[in-house]
């Protein structure tokens, strides 16, 4: 079985655990060490069997933890070389870089795929994520679709996928006028309408989770975010589930088929 859950989705701290048969990866680590406990005790994870972490990025909502973590548990880190020059984590017992057009990582029995995306960070990826004949994307922290991650993205039996921000709530929300540009423009983070675009244009028919994550606080409501994909796809709403900042995900999964 190939399963995932949310240990946290926001600005305020990211990490997804990934599971397939016994290979566990954590991706990001926005938390600190203690929380990061407390977070896995509520999905019935030790930390210590964790086997990898992947770090999309170095923003530090993905990061925060990740050197701490890395010490406590001895457990190998991967991330792009841009990501690594671009923040101090502190030595990392075992530290693997990759170029995100190398191909598939091997851990354990995952195989990891980084893909390239438009982000204001110095190496972004995100990753498709294969166990077996089943396959995970995970999609948050860009700020517009490219024909590459559309192409990357097909033939998914999962998707979490980032809605950060409603254009209407931005524009008229707290944000000082330079962070709003950012957030909205192409390498900051994307809206309601471009995930549904997303979705439209990928085989979203095989999908048995579209989990959204990544939603801004300030700029955006849970039900707007599911009521524009609900729009753009009317039969995905059986298969919808919405991630919240502070709370940990149930775990999602996808049975051999
Ligand atoms: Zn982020
Ligand atoms: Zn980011």
């Amino acid at each position: 079985m190939l399963r995932f859950a949310s240990l946290g989705s926001g600005s305020r701290g990211n990490a997804t655990l990934v599971q397939g048969g016994d290979t566990l990866v954590l991706v990001d680590c926005g938390f600190p060490l203690k929380e990061l406990r407390w977070r896995c005790a509520l999905v019935g994870v030790d930390p210590c069997a964790i086997d990898a972490i992947f770090v999309t990025h170095e923003h530090g909502d993905h990061t925060r933890g990740v050197g701490p973590v890395a010490r406590a548990l001895g457990v190998p880190v991967w991330m792009g070389h841009g990501t690594w020059l671009a923040r101090d984590y502190g030595a990392l017992p075992d530290r693997n870089l990759f170029n995100s057009h190398d191909g598939s990582i091997r851990v354990g029995e995952l195989w990891i795929e980084p893909v390239t995306v438009p982000h204001d960070a110095r190496d972004p990826a995100q990753f498709v994520i294969e166990y077996r004949d089943r396959r995970l994307g995970l999609l948050t922290d860009l700020g517009s679709h490219t024909p590459y991650i559309v192409t990357r993205y097909r033939q998914l039996d999962a998707l979490l996928l980032e809605c950060n921000h409603d254009p209407v709530m931005l524009s008229n929300g707290p944000y000082p006028p330079a962070l709003q540009a950012r957030v909205s423009g192409d390498y900051g983070h994307l809206n309601n309408d471009q995930a549904a675009d997303f979705l439209r244009r990928i085989d979203h028919a095989s999908l048995h989770h579209l989990v959204v994550g990544h939603l801004s606080e300030k700029n955006n409501r849970p039900e707007l975010a599911s009521q524009t994909l609900c729009r753009a796809v009317p039969d995905i709403a059986a298969r919808l589930a919405l991630l919240v900042q502070d709370q940990v995900s149930a775990w999602f999964e996808l049975g051999d088929s």
